[in-house]
C-alpha cells in the first residue's frame, strides 16, 4: 500500500470510518467570523455569537407563585388553625411597595408582588375565609410559594452562552432577562451546485438517457430550511473540466462553502477532483467506509470549505446528513451537535457484506415491551433509490462488523422529525 496521492479519485488514499470522516470535515471547517445584531423576534434558529448577560433579574422581584394568601410565619405561634384578618389585596402587575403588618395577611395572585415582612404563601384552596378573616390548621413552610428575585437568572449573570441555536425557548429566555436583541453569527453563505450531462430539471423535457435533477431540490430544501444558512443555487454544471473548474472556483470566492452532487468517484467522467486539486484544494476526506456514498470529498479552497457530495440522491442525503452537516454547523460556529439516535430493535432480518457502516431507511408502527421501536426495513440498500428514504420514519445504523442484523437485534435510529 502506498500513501502517494494519485491525480485521480485517490485509489491509493486511506479509506476513513464515518467517525473519522465527520471530524474530519469539522477540523475542515472554519467559523465564520463577526456578528450582526438581530431583535429577538428576528433571530430564532440562529446562532448566538457571544455570552450574553442577563440586564434584569429573573424574575425581577420576589412573587407569589400561588393564587391564595401571604403571611408571616412569625405569627404562627402555637398550634393552629390560626386565624388572620385579610388586609390587603394585591393582583398582579399591583405597583405599591406594601408591608404585611403583624398579625394579618394579604390576598394575593400569581405573579403579584410579595408584601415586605411576608415569608409564604399560602394557597387559597388550604385556607378557610370567612368574611374578613381566614384560618389555617398546616403550617406553611418558610418561602413556600414564593419565586425570589433571581432565582431563575440573577441579574449580570450569564443567561445564554455563545454557540447555541437561538430557539424559542432561550429567546424566551433573553426576553425574560431584558435582553432586546442578540449578537448572532453571520449566516454561513452556501453555494450548491449539480453536476452531469445526464440532468434535466423536472418541469422540462427528459431527452434521451436523460435523468431529472433529484439533488438540487434535496440540497436546496435541506439548506433553505436552516436559518443560519445563506443559499445561492448555481443550478447544474455539465460533466466538463474547465466547466466545473470555473464554477468551483467562482463559487469558493464568495461563498463559505460549495457543495457539489456528483463526479467524485474515479471515473473518467468525474471531474471533480482533478478541477479541486488545479485549484491546489487540501483534501481532507476522500473516501469513507459508509453504505451509501463511499466516495465523498471533503476539502478546503482557502477558507472555503468544499463538499463534494456522490451522485446517487440517497448517498448524497446520507453522506451530507452524516458527515457534511456537523461540518456546516461548526461553520456556522455551532458548539453543539444534537444528539438525535435513540436505541430501536431490529424487526428484520438482513445479511450483508462487512466494512462499512451502513445507514439504512426505516419504519416502525411497534413499539417493544420496554419502549423501543421494532424496525422494518425499506428497500434494498440500492443508493439511486430514493422511495425508501422518501417513505422511512429515520434511519438505522448498523454497524461495520456486522454480517447480519437478526430479529431482536438493538440497533440505533435516528427519527426524522418535521
Ligand atoms: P456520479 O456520482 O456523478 O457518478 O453519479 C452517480 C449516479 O447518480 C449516476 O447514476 C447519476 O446519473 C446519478 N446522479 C448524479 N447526480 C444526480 C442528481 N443531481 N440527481 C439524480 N441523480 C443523480
Ligand atoms: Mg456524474
Amino acid at each position: 500500500m502506498t500513501a502517494a496521492v494519485s491525480c485521480s479519485a485517490g485509489k491509493s488514499s486511506p479509506t476513513l470510518s464515518v467517525d473519522a470522516a465527520r471530524l474530519r470535515a469539522i477540523a475542515a471547517a472554519c467559523p465564520v467570523v463577526g456578528h450582526e445584531m438581530l431583535a429577538l423576534g428576528e433571530a430564532v434558529g440562529r446562532v448566538s455569537a457571544a455570552p450574553v448577560v442577563s440586564t434584569s433579574a429573573l424574575p425581577p422581584f420576589d412573587n407569589s407563585a400561588m393564587d391564595g394568601y401571604a403571611v408571616r410565619l412569625l405569627d404562627l405561634t402555637g398550634n393552629g388553625p390560626w386565624h388572620l384578618p385579610v388586609v390587603a389585596r394585591i393582583a398582579a402587575g399591583d405597583a405599591r411597595a406594601l408591608s404585611l403588618a403583624a398579625g394579618s395577611a394579604a390576598r394575593i395572585f400569581t405573579g403579584a408582588p410579595v408584601p415586605f415582612g411576608a415569608d409564604a404563601i399560602v394557597m387559597q384552596e388550604q385556607v378557610v375565609r370567612t368574611g374578613g378573616m381566614i384560618s389555617l390548621t398546616e403550617r406553611p413552610k418558610l418561602g413556600q410559594n414564593i419565586r425570589r428575585r433571581g432565582e431563575d437568572v440573577a441579574q449580570g449573570a450569564p443567561a445564554l452562552a455563545a454557540g447555541l441555536t437561538l430557539t424559542p425557548p432561550r429567546l424566551a429566555l433573553l426576553a425574560g432577562c431584558g435582553v432586546a436583541s442578540v449578537a448572532v453569527r453571520p449566516r454561513v453563505r452556501v453555494a450548491i451546485l449539480s453536476t452531469g450531462n445526464e440532468l434535466s430539471e423536472p418541469g422540462s423535457g427528459l431527452g434521451p438517457g436523460q435523468i431529472y435533477n433529484s439533488n438540487r431540490v434535496l440540497l436546496g430544501a435541506t439548506l433553505s430550511g436552516l436559518p443560519w444558512v445563506n443559499l445561492t443555487d448555481l443550478g447544474i454544471r455539465p460533466d466538463d473540466p474547465a466547466s466545473i473548474r470555473k464554477a468551483i472556483r467562482h463559487a469558493a470566492q464568495t461563498n463559505d462553502v460549495v457543495i457539489s452532487s456528483g463526479g467524485v468517484s474515479a471515473g473518467e467522467e468525474d471531474h471533480i477532483l482533478d478541477a479541486l486539486r488545479a485549484e491546489a484544494a487540501e483534501l481532507d476526506v476522500l473516501k469513507v467506509a459508509i453504505r451509501p456514498g463511499k466516495p465523498l470529498t471533503i476539502g478546503r479552497l482557502g477558507q472555503t470549505l468544499y463538499v463534494g457530495l456522490p451522485g446517487n440522491p440517497y448517498a448524497a442525503a446520507i453522506t451530507f446528513a452524516q458527515i457534511a452537516r456537523p461540518a456546516l454547523r461548526r461553520m456556522a460556529g455551532l458548539l453543539e451537535e444534537p444528539d438525535t439516535w435513540l436505541p430501536a430493535v431490529a424487526g428484520f432480518t438482513y445479511r450483508r457484506r462487512t466494512g462499512r457502516r451502513e445507514y439504512v431507511p426505516v419504519t416502525w408502527s411497534e413499539r417493544d415491551s420496554v419502549g423501543r421501536p421494532v424496525l422494518i426495513r425499506l428497500g434494498q440498500g440500492a443508493s439511486a433509490s430514493m422511495s425508501p428514504l422518501a417513505q422511512a420514519r429515520g434511519i438505522a445504523v448498523i454497524p461495520p462488523k456486522c454480517d447480519m442484523v437478526i430479529p431482536g437485534q438493538t440497533l440505533q435510529v435516528e427519527p426524522f422529525v418535521d
